[in-house]
């Protein structure tokens, strides 16, 4: 069931979802070399523990962080470990949550340490505005599939490819909630988008083949062919005025 967020659910999950954008660009500013995922993930956590939430993805079917961060063709759902340590030139994706007052946000961004190559720029740059495509057709009368295919065009006439296997979802009062928001898929199709449903839009890109398999840590996502892979997440509402992105890491006044 798609859940439709009142106007005062909406100022709840605009909370959830601030601290959820403030965790991660915490991290985002502390990549340095020699900083380990682990350091990363404590990082968030505190973030996340200081403005009064809690980490909605510590425990979530067992996973054992506050964040997934994937690095390099890890694709999504790494496990923080002091074993990890960031090099120059990787591309860090993390994906972190906060969860308030009975409501969650969720977001995700890949990073670069130091220089990256100009293909692991290219890749990162195209995935985020993939999903500034996507989120321009989160409008209400569109379908869940103008979102899908806003970013899959994208993508792909820039020549990298959009995985199949993990996509968007609704979010609310759980952090997983219908719809699914896949990141491939035909315009005018799907569930019909209504003002005050809130949708966690986040594609994944692969440099190569869009297939993905997974490690025998069973969590780590990584790309079938050793290609790079990048993220981008926002919570964005559906509203008559246009979406709104609720994964903002404004303070508060
Ligand atoms: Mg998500």
């Amino acid at each position: 069931m798609i859940s439709v967020k009142t106007a005062h659910e909406l100022e709840k999950m605009r909370r959830a979802c601030r601290i959820s954008a403030l965790a991660l660009q915490a991290a985002g500013k502390a990549i340095e070399a020699g900083i380990t995922t682990a350091d990363l993930d404590k990082i968030i956590y505190d973030t996340i523990l200081r403005h009064g939430a809690r980490p909605n993805f510590k425990g979530l079917y067992g996973f054992p962080g506050s964040a997934c961060i994937s690095i390099n063709d890890q694709v999504i759902h790494g496990i923080p470990s002091h074993g990890v340590v960031i090099r120059p030139g990787d591309i860090v994706s993390i994906d972190t949550g906060a969860a308030i007052d009975g409501f969650n946000g969720d977001n995700a961004a890949t990073f670069a340490c130091g220089k990256v190559d100009s293909e692991a720029q290219r890749l990162m740059d195209v995935t985020k505005e993939s999903l500034y495509r996507g989120i321009a057709a989160a409008v209400p009368g569109n379908r869940v599939g103008d979102i899908s295919a806003a970013v899959q065009a994208w993508v792909e006439q820039h020549g990298f490819s959009v995985v199949r296997s993990y996509v968007g979802h609704g979010v609310g009062k759980e952090l997983h909630e219908d719809p699914e928001v896949p990141n491939f898929g035909k315009a005018g199709r799907g569930p019909r988008l209504v003002s005050g449903m809130t949708l966690a839009i986040e594609p994944m890109v692969n440099q190569g083949t869009h297939v993905v398999k997974s490690l025998s840590d069973g969590w780590t996502v990584v790309t079938a062919d050793g290609g790079l892979s990048a993220h981008f997440e926002h919570t964005v509402a559906v509203t008559a005025g246009g979406p709104e992105i609720l994964t903002v890491a404004e303070e508060e006044a």
